[in-house]
């Protein structure tokens, strides 16, 4: 039988948008203290993808909404690491840049985890750096990768604890499923992270009180794996506007749900204006 259940959407697209006022005055409140000078977000971008371009053409929009400004540095797409790396040190040694973001994912003959650990940590804005995980991981501060650091800020927003909950998280990138693993653990959650390598993937999703689908691949997890109640955050996005959750009949079943588009996706951004915002705070205090 099924139970016909209040399910409260997790609208990251409304959370985002009610965030910008406060980042405005505080940008105001920034450029009264140190001279009018504006923060910055530098981004990196590595080839012609047109969906990162897009994501840093998104990213710039955000800066701009709140009164930050953005620089985009473009690289073409046979650069190599040391081209990378020397154009990441230029922005470490900056003063003007306070966030730098190095867009993800790089051509293959990039050692992108190289040139993330090249970011200065205190510039690292999009929590991509192995030193700033680590501090996370240990519930140190640090700024958090931005798509797992959003979800964290999107549950918060709406007062939903993960403790002592079983959350699952299907995929375990060094962006999203493994930090958010361990943020997750950190918010006292019992956590199970799936991957490719998973045996009985389905039989694991059924366990989950909170699920987290960060796979990369259109539907991939079946909405009749996930129990009744469970809170569904679904990290993925693909054409068509469909996430990594197959969501028939979930919405009528689970606690909660975050919508694809405008669940996680704005969050992110949210997350990462806010981390340079926070950079460029701790520069002028
Ligand atoms: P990724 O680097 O490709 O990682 C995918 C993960 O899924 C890997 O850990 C992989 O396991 C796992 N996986 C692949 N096939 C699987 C299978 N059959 N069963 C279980 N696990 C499997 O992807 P990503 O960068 O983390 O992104 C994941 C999704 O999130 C994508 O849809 C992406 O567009 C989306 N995303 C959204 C945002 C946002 O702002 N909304 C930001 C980042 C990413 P292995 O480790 O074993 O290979």
């Amino acid at each position: 039988m099924t139970v016909q259940r209040e399910c409260t959407l997790l609208d990251g697209k409304s959370v985002a948008a009610a965030n910008v006022d406060e980042l405005q005055l505080r940008v105001s409140a920034l450029k009264a203290r140190n001279g009018s000078r504006t923060p910055i977000l530098a981004t990196i971008l590595v080839g012609e993808d047109p969906s990162s371009a897009t994501y840093v053409k998104m990213k710039g929009n955000a800066c701009r909404r709140i009164g930050m400004d953005s620089r985009v540095v473009k690289l073409g797409a046979s650069a190599t690491t040391s081209e990378v790396l020397h154009e990441i040190d230029v922005l470490n040694a900056d003063e003007l840049v306070h966030g730098i973001l190095l867009q993800h994912p790089v051509p293959a003959q990039v050692d992108e985890r190289q040139c993330f650990d090249r970011i200065s940590l205190h510039k690292d804005v999009d929590g991509v750096t192995s030193h700033g995980f680590g501090l996370m991981a240990l519930g140190r501060p640090a700024f958090g990768s931005a798509t797992p650091a959003g979800i964290m800020r999107l549950l918060a927003h709406y007062g939903i604890s993960v403790a002592g909950r079983h959350a699952v998280v299907v995929g375990r990138s060094p962006i999203l499923g493994m930090p958010l693993a361990m943020m997750m653990l950190n918010a006292n959650a019992t956590v199970t992270i799936c991957h490719s390598k998973t045996s009985n993937l389905a039989d694991e999703i059924r366990r989950a009180e909170v699920i987290v689908g960060a796979v990369g691949r259109p539907h991939f997890i079946r909405s009749d794996w996930i129990q009744d109640g469970a809170i569904v955050i679904d990290a993925g996005y693909h054409d068509g506007g469909v996430g990594d959750i197959q969501t028939d009949g979930l919405a009528a079943r689970c606690t909660a749900l975050t919508p694809v588009p405008g669940g996680v996706g704005p969050m992110t951004i949210s997350t990462l204006i806010s981390q340079t915002l926070e950079a460029a705070e701790r520069t002028t205090l």
